[in-house]
Order: C-alpha cells, then sequence, then structure tokens
C-alpha cells in the first residue's frame, strides 16, 4: 500500500516507530536475550510432561488462572493482602498498565532504561517522557526525576530495578522518594529480581501507588511468557478490566505451577549464573580496551575504548558470538555492548572472541 494511504489509516508516532527487533540466533552462542542458558534436568522434565497431560487443550484456560496465582501466593514471593495480575510476559503487563490510562496520561521512565516502557507509550497514544539517568554509574538523577515528576505530572513511572541494560540497582532512597512525590503508580520492575539482592515486594504494604512487577523469563522460563504485577488490589481490580480473558495459556498456567513447585532447580540454576557473572566481570575487568560496569543482573553492560563497538559486535558475530549492540542507541550507549551470561563454556568463547576482536584493532 503507498504511503500516503498508509499515512490516513495510522498515527504519525506508529508510523514513524520500528518494530521491536529480536535478532535471529540461529547457530549462534546466543548471549543476547538474558535468558537462563540451562535446560532442565531430564528427571524434572519427565515429571513436568505428566503434568501436561492434565491440560485440557478443548477449553478455554481458567480466566483467572487461580491454581497458579495461589501457588503465587504460598511460595511467599508477595504479600497475602496484595491483588495480583498476570500478564503474557512482563511486557503484556507494562501494555495493560498503560491502557487503563487516561488517553492524556504521561508515562515517565529513566533513560537508558527498557525499551517497551516507551514502544508501548507511543503505540497507545500516550505521551512519555525519558530522564536521562546520572552518567557515572548509571544511577537515578533525582533533582531531575523530581523536576520531571513536577513538570509533567505522570501518571505512571517505570523504574526497572535491576535497571536494563545498565544493570545496576538504583539508590533504594531515591526510589522511596520518587514514591512520595509521584501523583500516579510506581512501577518497581524486578524482571532481574533472581540476580540481585533487593527488592520493593516487602514495601508494597507502606506505599498505596507502589506496583511490584516480575517475570519468570530470566529466571529459566522464557518460553511461558509469564510476568505478575502485585499492589494495592483496588488498583489492580482496575487493571483486570483492560486484560483480555484468557491471557495465560493453560500450557503456561500448568508449566509455571509446576516449575514453581519445583523451584530449587532453577535456584541452583540462577545461582551458577550468579557464579559465572563473577568469573565473567573478573576477566572484562582485566581488560584494558573495555570498561565494564557492575551488574545486579544476569548481563554485563560494557564499553569498548580501542575499537567502535560495532566492530566489535560484528566481529564477535562473526566468531558465532551473538550478543546485544546497544551502541546504535546512542548517548550514553555509544560503543556499549551486552553480553547475557551464559554457561562457562559459552562464556569462554566469548571471550575469546572477545579478546579476538580487540586485538585486531591494532
Ligand atoms: N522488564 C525488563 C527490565 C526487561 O529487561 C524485560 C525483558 N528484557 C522485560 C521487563 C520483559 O520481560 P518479559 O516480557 O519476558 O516478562
Amino acid at each position: 500500500m503507498h504511503n500516503t494511504v498508509l499515512a490516513t489509516l495510522f498515527r504519525p508516532e506508529i508510523l514513524a516507530m520500528s518494530a521491536y527487533h529480536v535478532a535471529d540466533a540461529h547457530n549462534f552462542i546466543k548471549l543476547d536475550a538474558m535468558e537462563n542458558p540451562h535446560g532442565w534436568p531430564a528427571d524434572i522434565q519427565q515429571a513436568w510432561l505428566e503434568h501436561l497431560k492434565d491440560c485440557p487443550m478443548n477449553r478455554y484456560p481458567d480466566p483467572e488462572a487461580k491454581a497458579l496465582s495461589g501457588a503465587l501466593r504460598e511460595s511467599n514471593l508477595i504479600p497475602a493482602e496484595s491483588g495480583l495480575l498476570l500478564g503474557n510476559g512482563s511486557d503484556e503487563i507494562i501494555q495493560i498498565l498503560q491502557m487503563a490510562l487516561p488517553g492524556n496520561a504521561t508515562v515517565l521512565a529513566p533513560e537508558p532504561g527498557f525499551v517497551m516502557y516507551k514502544q508501548i507509550a507511543l503505540g497507545l497514544g500516550l505521551r512519555y517522557q525519558g530522564v536521562p539517568l546520572l552518567t557515572e554509574g548509571f544511577d537515578l538523577d533525582l533533582p531531575a526525576m523530581l523536576a520531571a515528576i513536577e513538570s509533567s505530572k505522570p501518571s505512571l513511572i517505570f523504574l526497572a530495578y535491576p535497571n536494563n541494560p545498565t544493570g545496576n540497582l538504583f539508590d533504594a532512597e531515591a526510589i522511596k522518594t520518587i514514591l512520595e512525590a509521584a501523583p500516579g503508580l510506581v512501577v518497581v520492575d524486578e524482571a532481574y529480581a533472581p540476580f540481585a539482592d533487593a527488592s520493593f515486594i516487602r514495601e508494597l504494604p507502606k506505599y498505596q501507588n507502589l506496583l511490584v512487577m516480575r517475570t519468570v523469563s530470566k529466571l529459566g522460563l522464557a518460553g511461558l511468557r509469564l510476568g505478575f504485577l502485585a499492589g494495592d488490589s483496588a488498583i489492580l481490580d482496575q487493571l483486570h478490566k483492560v486484560r483480555l480473558p484468557y491471557n495465560i495459556n493453560c500450557l503456561t498456567q500448568i508449566t509455571a505451577h509446576f516449575a514453581l513447585t519445583h523451584q530449587d532447580f532453577l535456584l541452583a540454576q540462577t545461582s551458577d549464573i550468579r557464579q559465572q557473572r563473577s568469573e565473567v566481570m573478573a576477566a572484562l575487568q582485566t581488560m584494558d580496551a573495555v570498561k565494564a560496569y557492575p551488574s545486579a543482573a544476569n548481563f554485563i553492560l560494557f564499553k569498548t575504548l580501542a575499537r567502535a563497538a560495532d566492530e566489535v559486535f560484528i566481529s564477535l558475530k562473526n566468531q558465532g558470538v551473538l550478543i546485544k549492540n546497544l551502541s546504535p542507541q546512542g548517548g550514553v550507549l555509544h560503543n556499549c555492548l551486552r553480553v547475557t551470561i551464559g554457561k562457562r563454556e559459552e562464556n569462554q568463547a566469548f571471550l575469546t572472541a572477545l579478546h579476538s576482536a580487540l586485538q585486531n584493532s591494532s
């Protein structure tokens, strides 16, 4: 269809935007998407397959995912009195939250941050305001955040804790100050909580406008597409109205429930990833040609100092290693790459390839 016709059909923001791009990872060592690299032990997999037989494929799934919600509550992940909303990944929760806002609402988030906050705001025709992080250490610029809150009165603020793509935990006191200053909702997005020793879950009873969002994706269940949001039940009741009735399919409900009751193997994998993170960080710190930033997540952001990140990224790809090139986003991310922590041998292959990519610069 001709562009002039498209322009009559769609909003300018949509026409200007690019679709979320996922690189083709076929045949690569895949360290680009913050997945858990470990599969399931054979005995767990066998027990899970048995469970799947209980999934009545001819029926719609439970629209409220009661058994899974109950298991989430029992696992002590959320305070007993808190409301709960499940989403098809936390991506869908970000969308549900924004769909319920007034049409002229502003959504605010620090930048660089997770791109879907902005992408969904623009897609829904809302206003979006990004507030730059401090360039040293990537913490929140609290005065700038408070000034932006004062001037644009955001209905919704997203704070990723730890932050993607920078990997750091923002100062908890600054988040509390923002919670007090915000006129609307504040979502603390804890997608990477399994790799950090900090969480706002226990703060939920103290702040009515606080919502804590989690996902099982980084824990090792990215294929399931399951996220959850905890917070004041009167707020979540409103959000449930814009949620699609069967957003959590039967296979996801049964599998997530099963995984929650067999969490130990996932926790062991998480602790292996944390150990690997220390080893990769230590190796990056010995390289003069890169600067690695501290991480409380399952990835490490690093800047290339002696060679353009675009070239290093391509060299890594040519050596069969796929990571994420953030340099095209510019600003503080200029010459920045992000590597997801994989299995020991994958990390080793990455480090060897990186070493070679950096050597070739001289
Ligand atoms: N929040 C953050 C900070 C993320 O980095 C991501 C995924 N990269 C998500 C949310 C979305 O996770 P999912 O939709 O897989 O639950």
